[in-house]
């Protein structure tokens, strides 16, 4: 949680996204920002509500997500958030 926890540590002020609307939390990146809707929608559609499509967090990060290989780990990656955290 380096990167989205580091400001407690440091005083630093709390970082936004790049869009600068949003605190940077893992929440957003993962089921919010739309910079990252291309690597969402590859591999995080089965974290999507059958009705309504949004992502739920959830779902995300749930235990039988966060099976070693689960796709979760592939969109932190490629997103570069993996090495941050
Ligand atoms: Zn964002």
């Amino acid at each position: 949680m380096y990167l989205t926890q580091r400001y407690l540590l440091t005083r630093d002020p709390q970082p936004y996204c790049d869009d600068r609307l949003v605190p940077l939390t893992v929440g957003h990146l993962v089921v919010e920002c739309l910079s990252l809707t291309h690597l969402r929608h590859r591999y995080l559609y089965r974290c999507r509500g059958r009705d309504s499509g949004v992502y739920y967090i959830s779902k995300v990060f749930g235990p039988e997500c966060l099976a070693q290989g689960h796709d979760v780990f592939r969109f932190l990656g490629e997103a570069g958030i993996l090495p941050k955290l």
